[in-house]
């Protein structure tokens, strides 16, 4: 349902987000879909509702520097942007701290973290409600166009979702994505803020895909893939001795040297939740292979797929 930003309606969502819903909201850039981003099963959802069909990193949202800091390690340059553009329509990717409590299933299994202070007054106070990061997507069916209205919420996912309503979109562009992990800093996605402002802080910076030795990479596409050591073997039956198993599901397969079950009740939300912090578990050397038992086509199955046959695959990765 469309409510409008009250104060009892920012409790509320504050309140459902974190307790693990998804719940949209408006920002200066587009209304996200927003979730706890420290719950892989609440992260699950947002795919869920926008029936991705890839899991890709998403941004986490933070009211303030000084949390964004407690995720991530921000290099001067990092900081440097985050000084200038913050809050703001600029979202920074930096290494995850050791002890960063952010979802894997939100950062795609990557080690790095995309994280927005956002400037607008509605999505800070649902901030502030939530007490926990959100990682937030744009609030649209995957491949349809950003909203920047409750209305279109409504009309691409429907209206069973809390909908906080803040009239138009300031921006109404995307973020800005820039990459900072040592060097110079690479943006990823243009957005909000100007290439030109960019450089106006950080001095020459680089685009990804422009450029570029080698094959063109599309924005946002830069060592995007979290990709296990370890081979990994598709719609596995049986195990090889030295494998290890990542099961879904009921199943009578015996032998593997280490098993874990991505949902035994054959749940794909469960199954989504737990993928990323299952394949780096099972990522070891003294496993010979990952054999991974088919998972259906269906839902949060076609992303769950998606990941894995890239995983499945020899570099480089798209
Ligand atoms: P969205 O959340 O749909 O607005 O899109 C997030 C954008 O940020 C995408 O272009 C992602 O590729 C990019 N992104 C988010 N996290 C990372 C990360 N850890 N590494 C690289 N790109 C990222
Ligand atoms: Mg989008």
């Amino acid at each position: 349902m469309i409510e409008p930003a009250s104060p009892e309606v920012i409790t509320r969502a504050g309140r459902l987000i974190r307790g693990g819903a998804a719940v949209a909201f408006p920002t200066e850039t587009v209304y996200g879909l927003g979730a706890n981003a420290c719950s892989d099963t609440a992260v699950a959802h947002i795919f869920e509702i926008k029936r991705r069909p890839a899991f890709n990193p998403l941004i986490v949202h933070v009211g303030s520097f000084e949390e964004a800091a407690m995720l991530g390690d921000f290099d001067r340059m990092a900081y440097a942007l985050a000084d200038a553009f913050w809050p703001g329509a600029l979202s920074i990717v930096v290494p995850r701290r050791r002890d960063c409590e952010i979802s894997l299933l939100a950062c795609a299994g990557l080690d790095t973290v995309a994280i927005r202070v956002p400037a607008h007054k509605t999505a800070r106070a649902i901030l502030a409600a939530a007490q926990c990061p959100i990682a937030a997507p744009s609030a649209n069916a995957s491949g349809e166009v950003s909203p920047t209205l409750a209305r279109h919420v409504a009309d691409s996912l429907g209206d069973a979702l809390l909908i906080v309503d803040d009239g138009p979109c300031p921006v109404g562009l995307e973020s800005t994505v820039v990459a900072c992990s040592g060097g110079q800093p690479v943006i990823l996605r243009p957005g909000g803020i100007t290439f030109e402002a960019i450089a106006d802080i950080a001095g020459p910076v680089k685009v990804a895909g422009e450029h570029d030795d080698g094959p063109v990479q599309s924005p946002g596409m830069l060592r995007q893939h979290y990709a296990p050591r370890s081979p990994v073997r598709l719609e596995a039956r049986s195990v090889a001795p030295g494998e290890a198993l990542l099961a879904f599901g009921r199943h009578e397969i015996d032998g593997a040297s280490e098993e874990l079950n991505l949902s035994a009740g054959g749940d794909l939300t469960e199954a989504a939740a737990n993928l990323f912090a299952m394949l780096r578990a099972l990522d070891r050397p003294e496993h010979s292979a990952i054999a991974v038992m088919a998972i259906p086509e269906d839902g949060l199955g076609r992303a769950i797929n998606d990941r894995l046959r890239r995983a499945s695959r020899p570099g480089p990765w798209d």
